[in-house]
């Protein structure tokens, strides 16, 4: 009945979905093949606005997501925003966008977009280590990144940061150094994902030709145990997706890590420990199983 945005984060899944541009105006991080097939288009105002009054006669939701990539480019989405809040009263609008957009932007507009009643962007940071964001053609630095961050916490957007993990073999740096732009950012909320490397794109490529691998699983898990060691800051941490979960055979013994920091971090480098334990040993009898292995053989498309 209306255009709908082909992706959506988990947390969205009962959200309304709003598609405010088509793609993405970047379109080259090298792990992502979202918006492969897709040009990036802004979409016409007027028919944003019929798809909000189309979606408010089935006031199915109480929340509403906007998509697709980087809606912060479209330039009336303070005016589809005030737009959505009007016709469909939602508790939350959400929205995706790059932090390369938020840092070039003036805190005015940001500020007028936010008071328009957007109220939380999801930024995938993904690494806060240079030399990683240039392997993954983030097209991103560290310390722009933390400013295109730091000034949507100061417009007072709720910021959800991505962080991903298993990237690369620099995992102690890239550990490091995310957490280091965790602690200046101070989001609402971190979520992790786990690379799985997807066909056609530039990683998948680089593996085919045996210059890329990502990081083994057992690795990964300390990685993340590093990272979370070293956030600072109050925020929460969520693991809210498959990627994340490591199996045995056909049972996953992993589903991720989620908890509050500080306060949950003993209990998270705990559940942490023993998920290493269990890793080692799977992986020294040839029975552990990641997404990659399961993403290569079709069983999980993601
Ligand atoms: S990860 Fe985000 S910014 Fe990068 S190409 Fe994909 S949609 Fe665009």
């Amino acid at each position: 009945m209306f255009e709908l945005p082909p992706y959506r984060p988990p947390s969205e899944a009962n959200s309304t979905l709003i598609r405010v541009t088509r793609g993405c105006p970047w379109n080259r991080c090298a792990f992502c093949g979202m918006y492969k097939t897709e040009r990036f288009q802004i979409r016409d105002l007027e028919e944003i606005k019929r798809d909000i009054v189309t979606a408010s006669k089935f006031p199915v939701s109480r929340t509403v997501f906007f998509g697709d990539s980087d809606n912060l480019v479209h330039p009336d989405i303070a005016e589809i925003a005030e737009f959505a809040a009007e016709k469909l009263n939602p508790e939350r609008i959400t929205s995706y966008a790059r932090l390369r957009t938020s840092f070039s932007m003036s805190l005015k507009d940001l500020k007028r977009i936010r008071n328009s009643g957007l109220t939380r962007l999801h930024f995938g940071l993904e690494s806060g280590d240079d030399e990683t964001l240039e392997m993954i053609r983030k097209g991103i630095s560290f310390r722009e990144a933390v400013k295109g961050g730091k000034k949507a916490k100061k417009a007072e957007f709720e910021v959800s940061l991505y962080v991903l993990s298993g990237i690369t073999d620099r995992w102690r740096e890239h550990a490091l150094n995310s957490a280091k732009a965790i602690n200046e950012i101070a989001p609402d909320f971190v979520r992790l994902r786990t690379i799985t490397v997807i066909p056609s794109t530039i990683l998948w490529h680089r593996m085919k030709k045996g210059i890329y691998k990502p990081l083994d699983p057992v690795l990964r898990l300390k990685e993340v145990k590093l990272f979370i060691e070293n956030i600072e800051c109050e925020t929460v941490l969520y693991s809210d997706h498959i990627s994340n979960y490591l199996w045995r055979g056909s049972g996953a013994f992993y589903t991720g890590i989620s908890g509050k920091l500080p306060d949950d971090r003993e209990r998270m480098i705990s559940e942490l420990e023993r998920a290493i334990k269990m890793a080692e040993e799977l992986d020294r009898r040839g029975e552990l199983v990641d997404s990659n292995m399961l993403a290569a053989s079709g069983k999980i498309i993601l």
